[in-house]
């Protein structure tokens, strides 16, 4: 099983972060040890003093007829070391220490059968720190569709059954701190509750 992740897919998003809309997906991957236990903690890793919380839609792939589709959907957090990814987009050099990390990634629990969703209805998320909103968005604001991230991860990489791709955040990233509360929200229902270590 692998975690794929796709970058700057809301347009807001690679704005606040002084990025250009690609003209194609940006795709990078985390192992399955970046994944927090159900629950949580989060835990923030000692060589970075900016972790981001970035929340996305999460699909996960099943393979029918040959074909890879998004069978499910949730919502989950691809945490980033935006100092150490800052250093790393500099030089040049991939991104992995800043995005790939033990813990760097979260997966909710309950999942919901994309084909239960009407034709053309967006699916909404939402994240809380400590109560407030601080980012929220829809699946039809996405730059680049999930069918078309699909046929495009699998360009270079198949996908396998389990796989879970990540679809990119909207805006509104920021820092975390010890002691934050993070809820994450699909169509209005909370999926997660975690604290900050
Ligand atoms: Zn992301």
């Amino acid at each position: 099983m692998k975690l794929i992740c796709i970058g700057r897919n809301y347009s807001e998003h690679a704005k606040e972060l002084g990025n250009t809309v690609p003209d194609e997906p940006v795709v990078f991957l985390k192992p399955p040890t970046a994944l927090i236990p159900h629950g949580g903690p989060i835990r923030l890793p000692a060589f970075s003093n900016d972790v981001h919380h970035e929340i996305e839609l999460v699909y996960s792939i099943r393979r029918h007829n040959g074909r890879a589709e998004a069978d499910r959907v949730t919502i989950g957090l691809d945490l980033t070391a935006r100092d150490l990814q800052q250093e790393l987009k500099q030089k040049g050099l991939p991104w992995e220490k800043a995005k790939a990390f033990d813990g760097s990634a979260y997966v909710a629990e309950a999942f919901t059968a994309v084909e239960s969703f009407p034709a053309g209805k967006h699916v909404e998320f939402m994240l809380k720190k400590n109560g407030q909103v601080v980012q929220s968005g829809h699946s039809g604001q996405m730059v680049y569709d999930v069918p078309a991230l699909i046929a495009h991860v699998e360009r270079y990489m198949q996908l396998e059954n389990g796989d879970l791709l990540f679809t990119g955040t909207p805006a509104g990233v920021g820092p975390l701190a010890a002691g934050d509360r993070l809820e994450g929200y699909l169509l209005g229902e909370l999926l997660f509750d975690l604290q900050v270590a």
